[in-house]
């Protein structure tokens, strides 16, 4: 299994996942809240075709992950799975929408996995202001994978047995709380990123990371970093401090950028 993330953050989110060899392959794209031409060419730059993908998954409802997924759902000819509180009447990603461009509907639950091929995907709900909001586990090939952004909190997180054996953990670490506080958002905005609701602070996910990363960790992509109010720097520092707290030095930590793929793509072995 294979992890790509091609864009990252509040100015749009896309990844694709790779799963299977042979006839059996399946690429997943989850989120498209970036142009799609961009995100074609993102997937181009590490081999990939997004006009050929055999899914599309969508976490929730906001515009940095959901602005382009019917569009490219369509191109592919692949079903969109999500939730049908996250279509609504918005006219890009309505219903009506769906239909004109004939892209085939699948409704997603919290903890209802499904299968795509050789791909195991499970739902994991998250407190986020868009209800609901989806974290998901990747599981094929004998490998696990989770990808988390855009949570207020992460008690679902530490639930028994949920990360046990993610060899792969994308991880929202959005914001330095000092630089959040000081910065240039007006106050309402930073009430609802630094909330419950909101966006996981480097110190979150560092907490996280000392009490409950799993085990057999062998790469952290950290995800979904502002641009205003972090820096990679303070992100990497602090996840840094939670795994070594953890005893686990040894993991491959990177940043997924705002734009465009990993340069290595992280690989399930
Ligand atoms: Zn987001
Ligand atoms: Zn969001």
């Amino acid at each position: 299994m294979r992890f790509y993330t091609l864009a990252s953050g509040s100015t749009g989110n896309c990844s694709l996942i790779v799963a299977g060899s042979g006839t059996d392959q399946v690429t997943v794209c989850l989120d498209c809240g970036i142009a799609q031409r961009t995100a074609r060419q993102f997937a181009e730059a590490v081999g990939l075709a997004l006009t050929s993908v055999d899914a599309v998954l969508l976490s929730h409802r906001h515009s940095d992950h959901s602005a382009n997924i019917v569009p490219v759902a369509a191109r592919a000819r692949a079903p969109l799975y999500a939730s049908e509180a996250a279509l609504g009447t918005n006219t890009r990603t309505g219903w009506a929408e769906l239909q004109r461009r004939n892209v085939e509907f699948r409704a997603i639950a919290d903890r209802g996995s499904f299968q795509i091929g050789p791909l195991l995907i499970t739902p994991v709900e998250v407190p986020h202001d868009a209800d609901p909001t989806f974290g998901f586990i990747f599981e094929a090939d004998g490998q696990r994978a989770a990808y988390f952004t855009d949570l207020g909190r992460t008690e679902v997180l530490q639930e028994a047995g949920l990360l046990d054996g993610i060899e792969t953990l994308v991880l929202e670490s959005n914001h330095d709380q000092q630089m959040l506080s000081r910065g240039p958002y007006p106050m309402a905005l930073k009430e609802r990123v630094g909330g419950n609701l909101g966006h996981l602070s480097n110190d979150q996910t560092s907490e996280f990371l000392a009490a409950a990363a799993p085990h057999g960790l062998k790469t952290l992509v950290l995800a979904h970093l502002s641009l205003k109010n972090n820096t990679p720097q303070l992100a990497l520092a602090a996840a840094a401090q939670g795994l070594q707290q953890r005893g686990l030095s040894a993991v491959e930590l990177v940043v997924a950028p705002a734009r465009g793929p990993l340069r290595s793509a992280p690989q399930c072995k």
